[in-house]
């Protein structure tokens, strides 16, 4: 095989070299859809079980497929490893599940995924970590609610739905401060676009659901570790860093909780999860282009109270997210309007927008967030989480613009 340093990201998504050249020199990666793998004889699974060997052994602990889905992955963010999920929850819970402890603290922002906020708040609760909400556009104050207990920091590189912005750069250099890892699920910005790490992320998290998996094929998530934090202040990790140095975050999720936990995620949908990660980025440059020039043209449409998108000038959040994301800023928006009502009856009239909840199929979708994602939260916590009874959520695929908008001015109609 050639040398390919040096290649461009677009280049790269195609041509990362399996470890292995196959049998019969297969263009695509082979799925290899087995539980276990054979061994010539005892001493040979001696090793592998004790991990002086990489072979292969089980499937649950990985998988030639799967293994190269990581290696794609961790070739174009230039992370020191990548571990993928069966989804983007999996993704989350096994990395909070290697850094948390009874009697630590998360300090998370109210303004996160529904279902992270209640893995947060009520599973990982009842198991006796506390989870600090704390504004993170406002450093001094996640400064303060960060002590010696605290396993993490987290929060989501742009909100949803409130299209927030914090400044990850400083919160970066907080957390290095106090000895806290920066745990960040950049699902809405993807990798090929942000480098994570460049702005001190240590730990990026993913649901590959959405962009990666490409027209919404399968469930996935990914844990991508710089290993930038300082694992020797991690009461959980610590007795690894001697080994390990600040690989011990990987060490403890590959050697404990992807093993205890059984979520590692499965060939057949690391084959699927490689195919959209080949045409990721012309996806995303495409889908990001519509919607920041439907965001425009949607301002100015009577029935239309706000449209909320950082890609928008006017946008607070703009310039901020011009610093981290580049020139484009996601295929999600939100539009508000008069009532919970008129949302409801916008939602109905859609006739080319998909009535779904997910994120960033081929395929644009509207979902009203309070009543569903949202919606077994009381009034009160949807207030505290700025989730809005007036805000309806589009995620923008690949149609033509100029459909997308006509499908939403004759939904505004009267
Ligand atoms: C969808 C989503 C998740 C959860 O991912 P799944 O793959 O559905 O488990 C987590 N975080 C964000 C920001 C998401 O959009």
């Amino acid at each position: 095989m050639t040398a390919k340093k040096n290649l461009a990201t677009a280049s790269r998504l195609l041509h990362t070299d399996y470890p292995a050249r196959d049998a019969y020199r297969s263009l695509s990666m082979p799925v290899y859809h087995t539980a276990a793998y054979e061994f010539d004889d005892a001493a040979q699974m001696e090793a592998a079980f004790t991990g002086r060997t990489a072979d292969f052994a089980y499937s649950r602990l990985t998988n030639p497929t799967v293994a190269h889905f990581e290696n794609e992955v961790k070739a174009v963010t230039g992370a020191h490893d990548v571990m993928a999920f069966s989804s983007g929850m999996a993704a989350i819970s096994n990395t909070f599940l290697a850094l948390a402890h009874a009697g630590s603290n998360i300090v998370a922002s109210p303004h996160i995924f529904g279902n992270t906020y209640s893995f947060f708040r009520s599973t990982l609760a009842d198991f006796g970590v506390e989870t600090r909400l704390c504004d993170m556009t406002d450093p001094s104050a996640v400064e303060a609610a960060i002590d010696d207990a605290t396993a993490g920091v987290f929060l989501e590189a742009i909100t949803n739905p409130q299209l927030e912005v914090a400044d990850l750069r400083a919160l970066s250099a907080i957390c290095r401060r106090k000895g806290a890892p920066l745990v960040v699920d950049t699902t809405v910005i993807p990798f090929t676009h942000f480098r994570a790490a460049d702005c001190g992320v240590d730990i990026e998290v993913v649901s590959s659901t959405k962009y990666v998996s490409g027209g919404a094929t399968s469930l996935g998530g990914l844990v991508i570790d710089y290993a930038t934090f300082d694992c020797s202040r991690s009461r959980r990790l610590a007795p690894l860093a001697a080994q390990f140095g600040n690989g011990a975050f990987t060490a403890k999720m590959r050697r404990e909780i992807v093993r205890n936990l059984g979520a590692y995620m499965t060939p057949h949908v690391a084959y699927m999860q490689t195919l959209g990660l080949e045409t990721m980025q012309v996806r995303y440059e495409r889908a990001s282009s519509t919607c920041l020039a439907l965001a425009r043209r949607l301002q100015s449409l009577p029935g239309i109270v706000r449209v909320n998108y950082t890609g928008l000038e006017e946008n607070p959040y703009h310039a901020l997210s011009r610093s981290l994301f580049g020139d484009k800023a996601g295929a999600m928006m939100t539009v508000d309007l008069a009532s919970r009502e008129a949302c409801f009856r916008m939602i109905d009239r859609l006739r080319l927008i998909r009535r779904a909840t997910n994120l960033f199929d081929n395929k644009s979708l509207a979902i009203h967030p309070a009543s569903t994602i949202f919606g077994t939260f009381s009034e009160e916590e949807r207030r505290k989480m700025d989730v809005s009874q007036q805000t309806v959520r589009l995620s923008i695929g690949l149609e033509d613009p100029d459909d997308l908008f006509e499908d939403i001015r004759q939904a505004l109609n009267d």
